[in-house]
């Protein structure tokens, strides 16, 4: 059976990098009905917290990612102390105060059988003796790495390709202690559009921060899973048992990977579009409280309907937010530039004036009947429709760009349509500058 681990340090939160590599591992143990093992390596005391381990544990359940076996670190020292002292007891490690040493044979080349890079020859000459036990008592990573990885039986060590300067240092303890190597694949490293490798200042890096803008988890995985892996054709949205069902090692690259924001809010959107409506509901539902929309009952059914209307639209729930925020609220922030090309045109006091009388008799208010009350009044006005919609759009919603406008007109309601157009009415006949006031009304 092959067991692999997913190693991370809560020193940190979980970024897109160490997903892409937890997800490796799992889609691996998952596709060979495999095991597959979350080991916490919290060493570091000092540099380990609460909070990151409780956002990584977080981040992997949200993303679907279930572990058959959960250990940690911290609570294996006395383990790890045992072997050292094996070393030491065989005069393969050398005591320099209150560390622990582990003499490196000389002139030792050390081979890594990489299942993706192939064959690696390092010259072990310009590997130190390495630290087992530092003076603090607690054990170096590349130590208890080799401790657990043997005694937890990991068949195959898949792990970021930063790591392979590690892997000689890792075989030669495997090699002093006698324990049957694993497998190693050494995955590429993801960068930046720039080429330099992922970091803060190519913006969100957290998988909690994407799950906050709104990105689904099923999307997320779909696009971690294309960071370095591709199926072999151009296939590039995959449900879970796909990717189960379709991930190879042999189908990973061996070059790094570029990040691409765009590529990411692409293939969400492409969840948006068939989304179940309920969950993307319950999903927009939180993601309006978090951001501070007045607690509001909303009418499941007016909502469900309303993200249905624009789920061809947003790419991210957070982008839902940007493109129908004015749904839910009372007052509208007006863009200047439409509010002054749309709103300062002529007449449009007046036509505004005549449309509210139009929503005011409509009954029942739906887009059907709003657009055949609108078509009459531009007939009537002997105007073009254009001269009327763009104005009643940029009243109403703030901007120049939405859904079909009778719709929008319907789910905004009678009475905030009315409002809007009130407030903006009263506006245009005050005049003067109000413009640089007409920001939000
Ligand atoms: N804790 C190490 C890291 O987060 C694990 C490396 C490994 O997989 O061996 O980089």
């Amino acid at each position: 059976m092959n067991i692999v681990r997913f190693a991370p340090s809560p020193t940190g939160f979980l970024h897109i990098g160490g997903a892409r590599t937890g997800l490796f591992n799992w889609l691996f143990s998952r596709a060979t009905k495999g095991k597959f093992i979350l080991r916490i390596e919290d060493t570091d005391q000092v540099r380990s917290e609460k909070r990151f381990l409780d956002e990584i544990l977080n981040s992997l359940q949200w993303l679907g990612m279930d572990w058959d076996e959960l250990h940690y670190q911290s609570s294996r020292f006395d383990i790890y102390r045992e072997y050292a002292q094996k070393l030491l007891n065989e005069g393969k490690a050398y005591k320099e105060g209150d560390a622990i040493i582990y003499k490196i044979p000389a002139e030792h080349t050390v081979k890594i059988y990489d299942l993706i890079h192939g064959e690696i020859t390092i010259d072990a000459e310009h590997i130190k003796d390495q630290v087992l036990i530092k003076s603090d008592g607690s054990p170096a990573y590349n130590f208890c790495c080799v401790i657990d990885d043997a005694l937890m039986a990991i068949t195959h060590v898949i792990r970021g390709d930063d790591h392979i300067p590690n892997t000689p240092k890792q075989i030669i303890l495997y090699e002093a202690l006698g324990f049957k190597l694993p497998k190693f694949a050494h995955i590429p490293m993801i960068l930046g559009e720039d080429r330099s490798r992922l970091s803060k200042r190519h913006g969100a890096t957290s998988i909690s921060e994407y799950r906050g803008q709104g990105i689904l988890p099923e999307a997320l995985i779909n696009y971690l899973a294309l960071l370095g892996w591709s199926p072999g054709n151009d296939r590039e949205i995959f449900n879970l048992q796909t990717l189960i069902k379709d991930f190879s090692l042999k189908r990973v690259n061996k070059t790094a990977a570029i990040f691409d924001l765009e590529k990411l809010k692409w293939i969400n959107s492409q969840y948006v579009k068939n989304y179940d409506l309920e969950k993307l509901t319950d999903l927009i539902i939180q993601m309006l409280k978090d951001k501070g929309y007045p607690a509001q009952d909303y009418a499941r059914q007016w909502l469900s309907g309303l993200i249905k209307l624009y789920r061809t639209r947003f790419q991210t729930l957070e982008h839902f937010e940007q493109l129908a925020g004015f749904f839910f609220t009372d007052t509208v922030r007006y863009d200047k530039e439409a509010a002054e090309k749309f709103l300062l045109a002529d007449n449009v006091a007046e036509y505004l004036v005549k449309f509210k009388e139009v929503l005011e008799n409509t009954e029942p208010f739906d887009d059907k009947s709003i657009e055949a009350g609108t078509r009459k009044l531009v007939e009537e006005a002997g105007i073009e429709a254009g001269e009327l919609i763009h104005p009643i759009r940029v009243a109403l919603t703030g901007g120049t760009v939405s859904p079909g406008i009778f719709e929008v007109i319907q789910f905004l309601g009678k009475e905030k349509s009315i409002t809007r157009l009130e407030r903006v009415i009263k506006k245009l006949k005050t005049r003067g500058r109000m413009f640089d006031k007409l920001e939000e009304l």
